[in-house]
């Protein structure tokens, strides 16, 4: 019965980005239409035109970009890997974006950290999401840190603990929703996206939030038989499909 409820969610999600992705492309293809319909009328160059028709072509851009990652890349393969490697990777990437907005990544890894079997690229996309939030919630500047803790019951604890604007209670259950932004460009399909792969990882993301900042905590399963299981049951059957 766990398998068909994690089946059930897997295909609401679906059915919920299928329904947002109309919702959201047609949008802004029909601000593109308008505004090109009104130069057909006006050769004189207005330059607001322009801009905005660009501005709405990046956002598709941007919004279908984020789901080709949900869409299985070609080269998806899973492999022991050592996750101190692919977070310092990740870091490195992010590097610059995090001086930019004053933002300090530490780290804080245990000695002993077993390889875990994942999709490098996936897993890598996982943290970005993570710290690119983190980054964008400290428009003052910051901290993000980074934990790394073996747990005695087979799994591995990676925590991303910010000092940013926190996410408040009552927005803490939709974070996850497809298209849930609070952001003027946002998508809000990061965590969306993080989330799937988790559970192709057979492992769970928690969020928390204090008001001092926002802790994500993911655990993953050193081996597939001890899948993490989902803090309340009953949470599940909500999303059971009649
Ligand atoms: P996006 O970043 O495009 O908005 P996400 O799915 O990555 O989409 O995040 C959804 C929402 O969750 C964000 O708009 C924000 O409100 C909230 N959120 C996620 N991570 C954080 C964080 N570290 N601090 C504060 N809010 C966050
Ligand atoms: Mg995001």
């Amino acid at each position: 019965t766990e398998k068909f409820l994690l089946q059930s969610e897997k295909l609401l999600i679906a059915g919920q980005l299928a329904a947002g992705i109309a919702h959201e492309v047609r949008n802004p293809l029909t601000a593109i239409k308008g505004f090109l319909q009104l130069l057909e009328h006006n050769f004189k160059d207005d330059k607001t035109y322009f801009e905005i028709i660009c501005s709405e072509i990046n956002r598709i851009e941007t919004i279908l970009s984020e789901l080709l990652t949900l869409a299985k890349p070609k080269n998806m393969e899973y492999k022991q890997n050592d996750i101190l490697q692919l977070l310092e990777d990740t870091i490195t990437l992010l590097d610059t974006e995090a001086l930019m907005n004053n933002v300090e990544i530490k780290t804080i890894y245990d000695s002993k950290i077993p390889n875990i079997l994942c999709d490098e690229n996936q897993l890598k996309q996982v943290f970005i999401n993570f710290i690119k939030n983190s980054i964008e919630a400290m428009p003052n500047g910051g901290s993000i840190t980074i934990e790394v803790k073996p747990q005695p019951s087979n799994y591995l604890q990676v925590r991303f603990i910010d000092t940013g604007c926190g996410i408040p209670e009552h927005l803490l259950k939709r974070i996850e929703e497809p298209f849930f932004t609070t952001k003027e460009k946002g998508t809000g399909l990061g965590l969306m996206i993080s989330k799937q792969i988790i559970e192709n990882h057979h492992g769970r993301i928690q969020y928390s939030s204090t008001g001092n900042g926002t802790m994500v905590e993911l655990k993953l399963p050193f081996n597939r038989i001890d899948s993490i299981q989902p803090p309340h049951q009953e949470h599940l059957h909500q999303y059971r499909i009649a």
